[in-house]
């Protein structure tokens, strides 16, 4: 099984799969969160740690 994200093979961790690492996981969360998720796998190997952690303290509501 491959990861999702990067294709490299997949976690054992059952709290992470089918992703190879909790980051991938974050990445695919964030693909949800901002609509984009019909897009292709591309390259999100230039995602950092820090906007990582952006992503992961999205407001939940948003007021518009
Ligand atoms: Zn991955």
């Amino acid at each position: 099984m491959s990861c999702p994200i990067c294709k490299k093979t997949s976690s054992v961790d059952k709290k992470i799969m089918p992703f190879c690492s909790s980051r991938c996981k974050e990445v695919d969360l964030y693909k949800w969160f901002s609509g984009s998720y019909s897009i292709p796998v591309v390259e999100y190997d230039d995602i950092s740690e820090e906007e990582l952690e952006k992503l992961q303290n999205l407001p939940e509501e948003e007021d518009k």
